[in-house]
């Protein structure tokens, strides 16, 4: 049998994430033939800006629109928006929510897994510090016979994930609660196109438009590349600084 493409998983909190803090990263792997998954744990039905949604309903069914139409634009190999309350992920069952991304990654078998930092990105949003807590159990249990082991039947196996990184930042929003990102490990430079790319990716979230050109300065000003940290890897070794997620996956 071929053996399968690599795959990456990128777990989010909130539509427009995956454009905002991987977008680059995305683009630059799928353009190396590495099949791209996205899994968005909320709609985002919470958002200040609402795009005229009368009803978190509403908002809901526009913002899973805009995540596919941004997901288009940056070549995703699939992307997933599934139904947890957005700004209310430090309210959920921690086991239930992590049984949840234990199935997916056992089903999907990524060999790299990104996610947010958990200090919740630049925007310090509890939301993203969640992301990164379920994601990291998550990586960690779904390796482990002995964690919902009522999975493991009809050929569903465990499945250790390679590498885990966070996306971290060398810089800080003014006016936004305080951060303690950790370091930077890895560096994916973006090429002009890519830094374009995941600009008009961002762009395909109408209903965030308020936020277009900040977001867009920022890009500009210090979007040259994403970084990341690495969090966990199955090999273990000494800390190193990388420019490939990929690097020693096997
Ligand atoms: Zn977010």
């Amino acid at each position: 049998m071929p053996r399968k493409m690599p795959r990456l998983l990128c777990l989010t909190a909130h539509p427009d994430d995956e454009a905002g803090a991987f977008g680059g990263t995305l683009l630059h792997y799928a353009a190396l033939g590495i099949e791209t998954h996205v899994i968005c744990l909320t709609p985002g039905q919470a958002a200040t800006h609402r795009g005229g949604a009368k009803s978190d309903e509403e908002l809901s069914a526009m913002r899973r629109k805009e995540f596919s139409a941004s997901c288009k634009v940056l070549k995703v190999t699939q992307g997933k928006v599934l139904d947890y309350p957005d700004s209310l992920l430090d309210r959920q069952n921690f086991h239930e929510v992590v049984a949840d991304l234990t199935a997916q990654i056992r089903r999907l078998g990524p060999d790299v897994m990104i996610t947010i930092g958990t200090e919740g990105g630049v925007t310090a949003h509890p939301d993203h510090s969640m992301a990164a807590i379920f994601a990291t159990m998550a990586f960690h249990w779904a390796a482990r016979s002995n964690r919902f082991p009522e999975q493991l039947q009809n050929g569903l196996t465990t499945h250790q994930t390679q590498k885990l990184y966070y996306g971290t930042a060398l810089f800080s929003i003014p006016d936004r609660q305080p951060i303690s990102p950790a370091p930077s490990s890895a560096i994916i430079k973006l090429t002009q196109e890519e830094l374009e790319a995941k600009i008009a990716a961002f762009k395909c979230h109408t209903t965030q438009s308020p936020l277009f050109p900040f977001f867009e300065g920022t890009v500009r000003k210090r979007g040259s590349g994403e970084l990341f940290h690495l969090a966990a890897t199955s090999k273990p070794k000494k800390a190193e600084l990388e420019t490939d997620l990929f690097a020693g996956i096997e």
